[in-house]
């Protein structure tokens, strides 16, 4: 199988490069067809009972994707394509620092399922509707916290952005996102980022604070 060129995946544009490549080599289209992303790597999903703070893993040395089957549907998209992004870590397709290791699988899975162009394109044209992030969230078939996270990314939501820093702060962005968009899209809103809080993106004030 062929990949895209190794990127080193210090920087979050790597990833979200990355990330692009894959999905125009693949065509893997809107909503993308993670199916053919799967296919390419090799890997095979494994939808099982756990706990709902266990989203999925990847196993390896089996190469198997396991996801947690009590999941929303576009939950389990992402947290898929959060994990294949550990693949391509763990097959040495991409170098990272460990402890970047997180944040850029995020930020890979963002933009696999959230191309950047496009995901301007939606905001744009829905811009100033409080709809705007179910928008998102339907065209890409994605949650509701990935998609605040990629356009906050991206700058298209208000506020600033930073990473976060403490445990602290990311319970607090978690219920800021939860309020960010009143989207009648319950079951799509458990959140996402149980685990990896080093990767939320919270409002930064200027200045002082
Ligand atoms: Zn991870």
């Amino acid at each position: 199988m062929t990949h895209p060129r190794p990127l080193w995946w210090q920087e979050d544009h790597g990833a979200a490069e990355y990330a692009r490549r894959l999905w125009q080599q693949l065509t893997l289209g809107i909503p993308a067809e993670l199916a053919l992303l799967l296919q390419h790597v090799g890997i095979a999903v494994e939808y099982i009972d756990a706990p709902s703070g266990f989203r999925g893993a990847l196993i390896p040395e089996a190469d198997v994707i396991k996801i947690n089957r009590g999941l929303h549907r576009w939950q389990q998209r992402y947290t898929i394509a959060h994990e294949v992004g550990h693949c391509c870590v763990r097959r040495g397709e991409v170098t990272v620092r460990a402890e970047r290791r997180e944040r850029v699988c995020q930020v890979f899975a963002a933009n696999l399922l959230m191309p950047a162009d496009l995901t301007r394109d939606i905001a744009r044209r829905y811009q100033g509707r409080e709809d705007m992030v179910a928008y998102v969230m339907a065209h890409f078939q994605v949650s509701r916290e990935a998609a605040c996270i990629q356009l906050r990314r991206l700058r298209l939501l208000p506020g600033e952005m930073g990473p976060l820093e403490t445990a602290e702060e990311a319970v607090a962005a978690m219920a800021e996102l939860d309020h960010c968009v009143a989207a009648d899209l319950d079951d799509a809103t458990v959140p996402l980022f149980t685990v990896d809080v080093d990767v939320i993106y919270r409002r930064t004030n200027r200045g002082t604070n």
